[in-house]
């Protein structure tokens, strides 16, 4: 295993692979130009991610716990959906000070600069940064979406994104809201945190001032334009079917973790478990591939583990968010008559809002619901119809 690894960027992919390194025995060193701070973001962490990673969970950090949701689609209207396993809502400055605390405590070094660059050696890599220099062996990239290393990471088109923007607004809420809009791949949310709502909307294919204009009609009408709101907005990766095919997630000497490698949800946009997950894949596949394979090695444990799975789901983005049929509507509709409906389908939704159903196993899933009144097959018939065909 190398002697030091440099981790550049200290967000939750950053400070977790950090933790399992230092862990491990390597010397490593974190960068990031701002340490814990309010990354964009909605806060929200899934039954998935703190399942496996219980410290989400248990630790004194303020955060919510959110047993509740509402789903409106333009046609449908709005209904309620229970959350047995509840999703858990942080402010982001709080979320990553917990995980580089945890970071420090394992022993990593911690330092807060701006990485300028990282430049090959014989022997590793010269890191760049606004304080100065140093050397290591390996390097990993955690540097978000916005990733400034052109040569590393993932290499992002348009395509392969979409913008996510909102507001952070006083005030406090027992549920989350998702609401579906007529025409757009993408969807508004509202997260209840402590002391403050995120308000936000993500979508792809159109302008960030669109966007803008489409929340802030929904937070006019739903009264949740307020003095005191403060704006966000940041890139969220998106990959398209093509850009997981060409996803460069690792090579020589470096791999990518969290949103630098273009790991995030293509549909819901859920992107905190990714981080921590693809940060144990990341750390486990430095301390046991050998040198030259480790780039292969990641690769395919990501494949193996989540990258498949999210490579499918986004042949399936679009057709959830756009595809209309008359009198059904669209694909949000028919979720939230079926949820109304039936107790299958809300069982199946609820595994969705976990994070526990696999988009590849959602046809066969939805077949297994073909039962019921009439509008209840007709409605599942038509959802499991939209559905490509697994390969
Ligand atoms: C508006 C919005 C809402 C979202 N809501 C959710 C949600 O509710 N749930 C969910 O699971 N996901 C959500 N996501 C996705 C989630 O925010 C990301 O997937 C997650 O932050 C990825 O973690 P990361 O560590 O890879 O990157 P980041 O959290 O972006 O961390 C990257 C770090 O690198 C540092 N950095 C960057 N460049 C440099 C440099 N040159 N030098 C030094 N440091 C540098 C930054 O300061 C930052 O701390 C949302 C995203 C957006 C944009």
């Amino acid at each position: 295993m190398p002697k030091t690894v440099a981790i550049l960027g200290g967000g939750p992919a950053g400070s977790h692979t950090a933790e399992r390194l230092a862990r491990a025995g390597v010397r490593t060193i974190l960068l990031d130009e701002k340490l814990a701070w309010e990354k964009p973001c909605g806060g929200g962490l899934t039954y998935k991610a703190y399942e496996k990673y219980p410290y989400i969970v248990n630790n004194h950090t303020p955060k919510r716990e959110i047993h509740d949701a509402y789903l409106s689609a333009p046609r449908a209207g709005r209904v309620a959906l229970s959350m047995p396993r509840p999703m858990m809502i942080y402010a982001r400055t709080d979320l990553n000070q917990l995980l580089l605390d945890r970071a420090e405590a394992a022993g990593v070094s911690i330092e807060q600069t701006r990485v300028l660059g990282a430049e090959r050696t014989s022997s590793g890599w010269r890191i760049r940064t606004a304080k100065g220099h140093l050397e290591a062996d390996y390097c990993v990239l955690a540097t978000g979406a916005r990733n400034p290393l052109r040569h590393l990471g993932t290499e992002y088109v348009a395509a392969d994104t979409m913008y996510a923007l909102g507001y952070f607004v006083p005030g406090n809420r027992d549920a989350v809201d998702i609401q579906f809009l007529e025409g757009l791949e993408g969807y508004i949310w509202v997260f209840p945190r402590c002391g403050h709502l995120s308000v936000g909307i993500c979508g792809k294919g159109e302008p960030a001032s669109a966007l803008r204009v489409r929340l802030e009609s929904y937070m006019r009408e739903h009264g949740l334009m307020q003095e005191g709101a403060k704006f966000y907005g940041h890139m969220l990766p998106a990959l398209e079917s093509a850009g997981w095919r060409k996803n460069r997630v690792a090579g020589e000497g470096w791999l990518a973790v969290g949103d630098a490698g273009g790991l995030v949800d293509p549909i819901t946009g859920e992107g905190l478990y990714y981080a921590l997950r693809s940060s144990d894949l990341a750390s486990q596949t430095i301390l046991a591939a050998a040198p030259e394979s480790r780039a292969s090695h990641y690769r395919q444990a990501l494949s193996a583990d989540f990258m498949d799975d999210l490579a499918f789901g986004a042949s399936l983005a679009r057709r959830v968010f756009l595809r209309r049929f008359p009198v059904v509507g669209g694909a949000p509709d028919a979720m939230v008559r079926l949820i109304r409906r039936s107790q299958k389908f809300q069982h199946l939704m609820q595994d969705l809002f976990a994070g526990t159903q696999p988009y590849l196993d959602l046809k066969k899933r939805l077949t297994r619901n073909l039962s019921g009144g009439l509008q209840e097959v007709l409605l599942n018939l038509f959802l499991n119809r939209m559905m490509p065909e697994t390969e």
